[in-house]
């Protein structure tokens, strides 16, 4: 039996090469880049046609991050990764019932992620008999048929399992949730759970809400912007054009990353003739190269050395009036910051005394400060803590509820922000299920479920039997991949609503169903007529999605319609609930109206949606410096340091994405940005980690993590490479390191997975 991680696959890194890493991002390459993708996967005309409606008013949402869009778009408004993404979707490669016929899931599970990705768009229901070793077609009717029957056969409705992916949209994401509601449980983990979760429970402790607090304009608008932990150059491209609009007004950039990445130092931007050739914008003014999960102890010590700079000129840096009349904790951190102990700083950090200083100056003399973050806060254990004191950090100096000021998290999935909204949460609010059990006459179930980490250990441990995933890719997204894998299988049914075929279709269940949907590029045609869907990206911005492209076949169902038929069989006209859902998956304004009834902050959402650009969702502390907390004032928090002691010879390693790689989709084998060539199993170490471990650059070595079960995880074959990183850290890219994630080593409060922060061991292949 092949390994189920396609380590086995045929060695797609026999050709590769490395190259000192460019030191800035974007440029012709990246109109190259994108225009070879996009002729590669679409040929010239749909290219053409595909690319002229990314991010338009009139056309689709880029099924990639979530970076907002400008008020008035330029017509070629996307970036590199944004053609990928579409080219990736709109491709002409069709993995049809013949293509199924013809391989075996055990050849398929041999074959590289890459190489699954690029066998093209699903094109009909296939289901996996008990038993077989191959996929076969199935109507839609049947299919369902056997979801509806394994669900129903469950003796509890908790015994089902409910993933969402970001790239669900919020009408179809709402209705997922009332189905699953309706049916009984609330296991509704998404991806959101693995990612910004931490950011989520930080900014709802202590600003009342837990999504950021800034538009675009106050990011171009800032005199100073923090970029803590995320690559924009990669994963937010856009986001460059911003910050270069910022710095063209004079704002600072202060970066914190252990990667000096080329999207954070200079931006050649291919939307400026002059940008694209010449020598580019200067990014980061103020490079803070900082250890892995050194965050928490920066923003300590910047906030004690605003602390000092406030007692030496007070009334001229800390924001008092603000302080006093809506916040609340600032006594209990006074006396926690003015403890701190300068030498852990320097111990987590591994910066110079003077770089923080010189930062915490920069700081106290800004106007408008912008925090943006993404992974590299969110997924430590000790993340929650740090997003809060990064929120003490902007408290401080009254930067919430300002223009030009405020919290930044970059979300990584185009509607993940969106899903969470519409309902898709393991642990929702009072408030949310009593309006939504008025709208739909039902009384919802209100004991929490589980998340990602939980749902993984109930199907491990026998207490759940059915997953149902609206998108994504489970089992490579998801931490500790074999023991993903083992609780997959445990099931009786695994179903993914899917455009491409992933690894998750290969390790199933007793019997499996792959239910292929229409993409965000694909025109949507309903009882109604054509129809489009919504939104919200990074900023709370809701706007509209309508797919311009033929459908890649006639057997394709919208998310929507999917979602209406299974909870019309499952539910089979339960009269609990008053849910006309042929009449919904017909026309999506009906779908919109009931949101509105059941959201706060979506009134006349028809109307509003339909204003180019649409609308912006209300946030308390943004737009009226109003905190939706217990006590209705903004939390300053103490937030004790615990400093990570490394046993000798080991290096703490972080998971991250090459800049061919969108999640858990592998679109090419390069990664420019680092100077990697046709190859993925590489591991970034510091030279002088190389030297200390008896290891030298080009080492082929295996990675294995080490927890306190003491199982020993292991990912093979990775190339040393000697790059620029603090003592002490390493990199590699997921979902290749996936499985060296222990699935019960999670950020405190969040249960977010630790990808960034992973103690390994390098051993060197014979
Ligand atoms: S920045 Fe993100 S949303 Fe925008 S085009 Fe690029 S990938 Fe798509």
């Amino acid at each position: 039996m092949p390994d189920e991680r396609g380590t086995d696959a045929a060695d797609e890194d026999a050709r590769l090469a490395l190259a000192p890493a460019p030191d800035h991002a974007a440029g012709v390459p990246a109109v190259l880049s994108a225009l070879r993708h996009a002729d590669a996967e679409m040929g010239p005309l749909r290219s053409v046609r595909a690319l002229a409606r990314i991010n338009q008013h009139d056309g689709f949402d880029c099924p990639g991050c979530a970076w907002p869009d400008p008020a008035d778009p330029h017509h070629a408004e996307f970036c590199e990764n944004g053609a990928k993404a579409v080219a990736e979707e709109a491709t002409r490669r069709r993995a049809d019932r013949d293509f199924f016929a013809a391989h075996t899931v055990e050849e398929l599970t041999a074959q590289s992620d890459y190489w699954l990705g690029k066998r093209g768009r699903l094109t009909e229901p296939m289901l996996l008999d008990a038993g077989a070793d191959r996929y076969r077609p199935v109507s839609w009717e049947d299919a369902l048929g056997i979801v509806a029957e394994e669900l129903c056969g469950l003796a509890t409705p908790d015994e089902a399992v409910f993933y969402t992916s970001g790239r669900t949209s919020n009408e179809a994401a709402f209705l997922y949730q009332l189905f699953v509601r309706a049916f009984g449980t609330n296991n509704l983990p998404d991806c959101s759970n693995l990612c910004h979760e931490s950011s989520g429970v930080a900014l709802t402790e202590t600003i009342g809400v837990g999504k950021g607090s800034v538009s675009l304009a106050d990011v171009e608008g800032a005199d100073l912007i923090f970029v803590v932990g995320q690559n924009p150059g990669t994963n937010h491209p856009r986001m460059l054009s911003a910050l270069e609009r910022a710095k063209r007004r004079g704002a600072r950039i202060v970066a914190v990353n252990p990667l000096r990445e080329a999207g954070l130092q200079r931006f050649k931007n291919p939307q400026r003739p002059l940008g694209a050739l010449g020598r580019g914008t200067q990014l980061a003014d103020v490079f803070l190269q900082i250890r892995l999960g050194g965050d928490l102890a920066l923003f300590k010590a910047l906030n004690r050395l605003l602390l000092d700079a406030e007692r030496l000129a007070p009334g001229t840096v800390l924001d008092r009036a603000f302080l006093y009349e809506r916040c609340e904790g600032l006594g209990p951190l006074t006396r926690e910051l003015d403890a701190l102990d300068w030498d852990d700083v320097d111990a987590a950090t591994g910066l110079a005394r003077e770089e923080i200083e010189a930062t915490a100056r920069l700081a106290a003399g800004a106007e408008r400060i912008v925090v943006c973050w993404a992974m590299g806060l969110t997924q430590h254990r000790h993340s929650v803590p740090t997003i809060r004191e990064v929120v003490n950090f902007l408290l401080l100096r009254g930067m919430i509820g300002r223009p030009g000021a405020g919290l930044c998290p970059v979300r990584g999935h185009s509607n993940v922000q969106g899903d969470r909204t519409m309902g898709i949460y393991e642990k929702p609010d009072a408030g949310f299920l009593a309006r939504l059990g008025s709208e739909f006459g039902f009384a919802p179930p209100t004991h929490h479920g589980h998340d990602v980490v939980e749902a993984i250990r109930a199907m491990r441990d026998g207490r759940a039997h059915v997953f149902l995933a609206m998108g994504g890719n489970f089992l490579m997204a998801a931490p500790d991949t074999d023991a993903t894998a083992a609780a997959l299988r445990r099931q009786r049914l695994t179903v993914h609503v899917s455009t491409k075929l992933n690894r998750s279709h290969l390790v199933t269940g007793r019997r499996a169903l792959i239910l292929p949907t229409l993409g965000r590029t694909e025109r949507d045609r309903q009882d109604s007529g054509e129809q489009f869907v919504t939104v919200e990206d990074s900023m709370s911005a809701v706007h509209s999605s309508r797919g311009r492209l033929v459908p890649a076949s006639a057997h394709l169902r919208s998310e929507v319609a999917i979602v209406c038929g299974l909870a019309q069989r499952v539910l089979d006209g339960d009269a609990r609930v008053r849910v006309d859902w042929p009449r919904l998956a017909g026309d999506y304004d009906r779908i919109r109206e009931r949101i509105a009834r059941v959201i706060p902050g979506f009134e006349d959402f028809n109307e509003r949606v339909r204003r180019p650009g649409g609308f912006v969702l209300p946030h308390a502390p943004r737009d009226r410096r109003r905190f939706t907390t217990p006590s209705g004032r903004a939390q300053l928090t103490v937030n004790e340091l615990e400093p990570l002691e490394l046993p000798e010879g080991r290096l703490l390693l972080q998971t991250l994405r090459s800049h061919d790689q969108y999640n858990t989709t592998i679109y090419g084998l390069n990664d420019r940005y680092r100077g990697v060539t046709a190859g993925r199993r590489v591991v970034f170490v510091n030279a002088a980690d190389l030297t200390a471990l008896g290891l030298a650059d080009g080492d082929v070595v295996d990675l294995v993590s080490e927890w306190r079960d003491g199982v020993e995880r292991r990912a093979e074959r990775f190339r040393a490479v000697a790059y620029d990183t603090p003592r002490g850290c390493a990199a590699a890219y997921y979902p290749e390191t996936n499985p060296l994630v222990p699935l019960d080593s999670t950020a405190v409060g969040s249960n977010t997975p630790t990808s960034k922060s992973v103690v390994v061991r390098l051993v060197p292949r014979a």
